[in-house]
């Protein structure tokens, strides 16, 4: 399983707010790999380096053995990664479809597209279900459906989520749970997954990070994090 992304002692400021204080995580070739933490953490800036979207102090990111540190984002998306971020962001007046279609942005080829687009439906019949219904009609969950279903129509081979249970129905949890499970072992797409809800990015992901104040707190395989008292204290309500 070889290394596809990543971050060596990666620091970020905003101004003068210290929010990177040398991160170092690494996502290998067909993983699933959780970021779990507190608000504020830092969660969010870590995939706002990853994306080129907010330029580092110091340190290295490196994807599919290529630096990617001072790429922008639109080479960053054509090199292969797709960001979902936070809030679920749907063109409301759209149908489900048209949605779709934006994300296939970088691509030309029509049949190809085709495919991507029959994946996606796959992944999430809901979808289907919506297929010419105004985008901005639809729940929260099934919004969340869509801008997972948009960011696959680049086709990427490593998809970053940031929070996609932020907000949503248990019952529409479980759903968009199943599907990154699926997007990840069937669809072959590497997963770095930004959660607050830890059970579920434990349950889902093969490793993951805790991020503290700036820095990986702690690390590790997802299973034995999940029986770690030190997690179960801090990250899982003290169950
Ligand atoms: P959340 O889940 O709330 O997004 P997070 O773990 O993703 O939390 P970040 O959004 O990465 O955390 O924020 C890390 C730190 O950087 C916080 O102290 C935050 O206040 C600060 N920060 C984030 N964005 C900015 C910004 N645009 N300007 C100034 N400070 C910022």
């Amino acid at each position: 399983m070889g290394n596809l992304l990543s971050l060596k002692d990666v620091q970020l400021y905003y101004d003068h707010v210290y929010a990177l204080k040398g991160v170092s995580i690494d996502v290998n070739e067909g993983e699933t790999v959780a970021l779990i933490g507190a608000n504020g953490a830092g969660k969010s800036s870590i995939l706002r380096a990853i994306t080129g979207l907010k330029g580092i102090r110091s340190g290295s990111i490196r994807y599919d053995g290529q630096s990617i540190d001072k790429a922008g984002p639109d080479v960053i998306v054509r090199m292969g990664i797709s960001m979902v971020p936070e809030g679920r962001r749907v063109f409301p007046l759209m149908s489900v479809r048209d949605n779709l279609l934006m994300g296939a942005f970088t691509r030309t080829d029509k049949a190809e597209i085709r495919q991507s687009l029959e994946m996606v439906l796959a992944r999430f019949p809901r979808l289907k279900e919506r297929y010419t219904q105004a985008a901005g009609t639809m729940s929260g969950g099934e919004q969340q459906m869509l801008v997972i279903g948009r960011a696959l129509m680049a086709r990427p081979r490593l998809l970053l989520l940031d929070e996609p249970s932020l907000g949503i129905a248990p019952k529409l949890v479980q759903d968009i749970a199943r599907s990154i499970v699926a997007i990840n072992r069937e669809d072959k797409v590497s997963v770095l997954l930004v959660e607050q809800n830890s059970r579920m990015a434990l349950r889902i992901s093969q490793r993951a990070y805790a991020i503290a104040t700036g820095k990986v707190a702690l690390s590790g395989n997802s299973a034995e994090l999940l029986e770690d008292s030190r997690v179960k204290d801090l990250y899982l309500g003290g169950e």
